[in-house]
């Protein structure tokens, strides 16, 4: 329950490049609503403090405004912006409240971590240097006499400070998105054939399954062209296997070339491949199976071979499945391999 209080009810989840912000936004509010509220009755029930109690019951409502309005519009910078600016004028006042107190300046240390997670590191590095900038102006203000060793150890010590924070801010980020990128990566590979570069299997399964979703939903035409290269185990066994890769990756250009933007083609396996055909009738697969079957007929491979293809065309019907679908166009493949091969079946 209260993950769910921290991450908007759920709506942020941990894939999200903001969630720990919006954990921290949310985490801070409650902790400004949390304080400020036990300050309030403590400074009003024991010390009648009115004034610092007015102040505690400012901070913790506006803390809850600006909480509230985070749960309706999850909007993360801008409410990243209120919780900073929030933050800052509840410290800052505490200082003035507690000025006489040497102490109250500790909790200066708590702004430039949140205002860096928060705002990143130029708006953080600026707001923190405003934040220190006005409470000093304020300690003076209310003239508290620091000896001057003390000025200088809280001055070099926040600056440490500021620099390991922006450091680390630094490290996260360059962290985070070198992580994208590998992730983006192993992505791509786990879709992509690692020979021709076109679909895999586990991706084609994937865009058939879906397609024939999409198809049934929208009452549109959906068909499959199922293709064969033609004696391919000659290839490699005269020229070689290395070759025989060569003319599978040539042969995957063509056919991508041949097909239309909304086709999709990958491999299926082997010396098969698969092309997925969206609002397209069973003729509308023939002639692409022809254009295809023709341009692969005429195209020069690596090793100066004519090469051909077998194809064997299905369209979905009424009620059908992946699997019977394929069946289908496997046996019509079958079939184009006995009438003699280099053609088109259905
Ligand atoms: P058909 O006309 O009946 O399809 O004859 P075929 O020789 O093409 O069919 P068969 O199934 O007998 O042989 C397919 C060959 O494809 C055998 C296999 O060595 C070759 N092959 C499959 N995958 C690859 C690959 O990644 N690289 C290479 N070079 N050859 C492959
Ligand atoms: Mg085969
Ligand atoms: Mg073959």
């Amino acid at each position: 329950m209260f993950a769910a209080f921290l991450t908007n009810n759920g709506h942020f989840t941990v894939t999200d490049p903001n969630y720990r912000r919006v954990y921290l936004i949310n985490s801070m509010l409650l902790g400004i609503a949390l304080i400020c509220s036990i300050f309030f009755v403590i400074n009003l029930a024991f010390f009648q403090l009115y004034s610092v109690a007015l102040v505690d019951f400012i901070g913790a409502l506006c803390a809850v405004l600006v909480w509230r309005r985070f749960q309706q519009q999850p909007e993360v910078d801008s409410s990243a912006w209120q919780t900073v600016i929030l933050l800052a004028l509840v410290l800052l006042a505490y200082l003035a409240v507690t000025a006489a107190e040497f102490y109250s300046l500790s909790w200066a240390m708590v702004f430039p971590p949140v205002a860096f997670f928060l705002l990143g590191r130029q708006k953080g590095l600026i707001l923190t240097v405003a934040f220190f900038v006005l409470a000093w102006l304020l300690l003076r203000l209310v003239k508290v006499s620091l000896p001057v060793e003390a000025w200088f150890n809280i001055g070099v010590s926040s600056i440490c400070l500021v620099f390991l924070i922006r450091y680390f801010e630094v490290s996260r980020n360059e962290a985070f998105k070198a992580l994208a990128r590998e992730h983006r990566k192993s992505q791509q590979l786990s879709i992509t054939d690692s020979l021709t570069g076109i679909y895999n299997r586990a991706k084609l399964d994937a865009l058939l399954e879906s397609e024939i979703n999409r198809a049934v939903r929208h009452h549109s035409r959906f068909s499959v062209i199922l293709c064969d290269l033609d004696f391919f185990k000659r290839v490699n066994d005269q020229f070689g296997h290395m070759v025989g890769d060569q003319v599978l990756i040539q042969f995957a250009a063509i056919l991508t070339e041949s097909c239309r933007d909304l086709d999709i083609a990958g491999r299926w396996g082997g010396e098969e491949f698969l092309v997925l055909c969206p609002h397209t009738n069973l003729a509308g697969a023939v002639q692409l199976a022809e254009r295809i079957r023709s341009s692969v007929e005429n195209a020069r491979f690596e090793h100066q071979q004519r090469i051909t293809l077998s194809l064997g065309i299905a369209e979905l019907s009424a009620n059908e499945d992946s699997s019977s679908l394929l069946k289908r166009a496997d046996d019509a493949l079958y079939r184009a391999k006995a009438k003699g091969r280099n053609r088109a079946e259905y």
